[in-house]
């Protein structure tokens, strides 16, 4: 009867699937950025790319701590998650609500990523794997700092920025149909936004 799979088997599968996640982000990342408006959430992107290329090699390091070759299995969960950031960032959107969309979308991802470094430290510690918990760990503080960063940056000004221009958008809305009313048809277009 063929043996079946350890805690072992299930945390080195792990390490792969997120090996592979990292990587993908290396590449989704560089598109993120260049999405960003907000010159601070495009240096938020920019650091946390050069911080997830790191994640890469720590990730080999945890390997080599094991004594395993460092290896990648696709990570469907990344990939669903790069997709519907992918198409967010395809919409329409005035530039306050798309740098919004776009924390919104990084947020999902290390959330995503959170979960799985927790499982990773937890696994490595109970099965004594010292090296590797603390390494893993180094990087679940960082993703969990990236979080933060972007909270303080939607709570900081980006959402209400993108709100201002919801309100905006509606209040001349409500001018145009006003003037329509007191000139008739062909009162003339304003522009859209202010600002
Ligand atoms: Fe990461
Ligand atoms: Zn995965
Ligand atoms: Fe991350």
């Amino acid at each position: 009867m063929a043996e079946v799979g350890t805690l072992h088997d299930a945390f080195l599968d792990e390490l792969r699937d997120t090996y592979d996640a990292e990587k993908q982000l290396t590449k989704a990342l560089p598109k993120m950025v260049k999405a960003a408006h907000s010159p601070i959430l495009r240096e938020a992107f920019e650091s946390h790319l050069e911080e997830t290329r790191q994640q890469v090699e720590r990730l080999e390091q945890v390997f080599e701590s094991l004594d395993e070759k460092p290896r990648g299995k696709h990570c469907d969960g990344m990939a669903g998650i790069v997709e519907e950031g992918k198409s967010m960032m395809e919409e329409e959107f005035d530039e306050m609500t798309a740098d919004a969309c776009l924390i919104a979308a990084a947020q999902r991802v290390e959330h995503y990523e959170m979960a799985a470094y927790g499982t990773l430290v937890a696994w490595a510690k109970v099965m004594g794997h010292t090296e590797a918990a603390d390494l893993l760990q180094e990087t679940l503080d960082e993703e969990k700092a990236a979080d933060e960063k972007l909270s303080s940056l939607a709570e900081g000004g980006i959402n209400q920025d993108a709100a201002d221009a919801a309100n905006e958008g509606a209040e001349s809305a409500d001018e145009e149909e006003d003037e329509k009313i007191g000139a008739g048809a062909g009162a003339g277009k304003r522009p859209a936004r202010r600002r």
